[in-house]
């Protein structure tokens, strides 16, 4: 997850690094500078990244200089020539890809094209971007509450449990087809999980919720500028307590 470096930017991860090196083998030995348009282009791409987006608002963020910065370590590691403040990653996707060009190109096609897809979903994201005690909760807690698994078996247990239903609202699957009937529902995290929040996910900490109460809980919460509990949101957004 991201890492705070001494510029305030978190550190690259394996696919930024990768993107670059796909930049770098396609230049060969002359690196481009901050102005080529391949860097730039590059540079607009990992900005758009999703892990980063509160780091992604700081103009240096992934720069056109960082960018021809980091080619430049690429060549460091792969022929040992100029200063370079080589990191890790750098040195393990070297030697894991460097002398596999094709394979480069094809983990980048395969990690800008999921870039594509995620770019859709963060559209709308943003109302849901809000701050929690001082802390930006950031896409980490988005892309938790939306993991398959977690939210299969937060609905598999609520099913067991005679329990399957919206924990704000109540509301049950009352649809007519019930091939539908676990679309109505998505996890919500009941505890906020900020940038480089590297706790492990736990089913006690989800709430199922469908998917309108889920939407009114983070703009409550953007409203309220706090973390908000079930029973608060229910109360907020309903006016009623308790009904369980
Ligand atoms: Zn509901
Ligand atoms: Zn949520």
């Amino acid at each position: 997850m991201a890492v705070t470096t001494g510029h305030g930017n978190p550190k690259w991860t394996r696919e930024e690094v990768i993107l670059a090196l796909d930049l770098y083998l396609e230049c060969g030995l002359s690196i481009p500078s901050a102005s080529d348009p391949r860097v730039k282009a590059l540079s607009e791409t990992l900005r758009a990244f999703p892990h980063h987006s509160a780091a992604a608002r700081k103009a240096s963020f992934r720069n056109a200089d960082g960018v021809a910065f980091k080619l430049q370590n690429l060549r460091q590691v792969s022929t040992g020539l100029g200063l370079g403040n080589v990191s890790k990653t750098d040195r393990a996707v070297w030697e894991e890809l460097g002398s596999s060009p094709n394979k480069v190109k094809e983990l980048a096609a395969l990690i800008r094209a999921g870039l594509d897809t995620l770019s859709e979903v963060r559209e709308d994201q943003a109302e849901y971007e809000t701050f929690a005690e001082g802390h930006v909760v950031t896409e980490t807690h988005l892309r938790r509450e939306r993991s398959p698994v977690l939210r299969t078996r937060l609905i598999d247990l609520r099913k067991k449990q005679g329990r399957f239903a919206c924990e704000i609202c109540a509301r049950k699957p009352n649809v007519l087809d019930n091939t539908l009937a676990d679309a109505i529902y998505e996890a919500h995290h009941v505890v906020p999980l900020a940038i480089g929040d590297e706790r492990v996910t736990k089913i006690a900490d989800m709430a199922l919720l469908c998917a309108c109460c889920h939407r009114l809980i983070h703009k409550a919460i953007v409203g309220q500028k706090r973390w908000l509990s079930i029973l608060e949101a229910r109360k907020l957004i309903y006016g009623y307590e308790c009904t369980d």
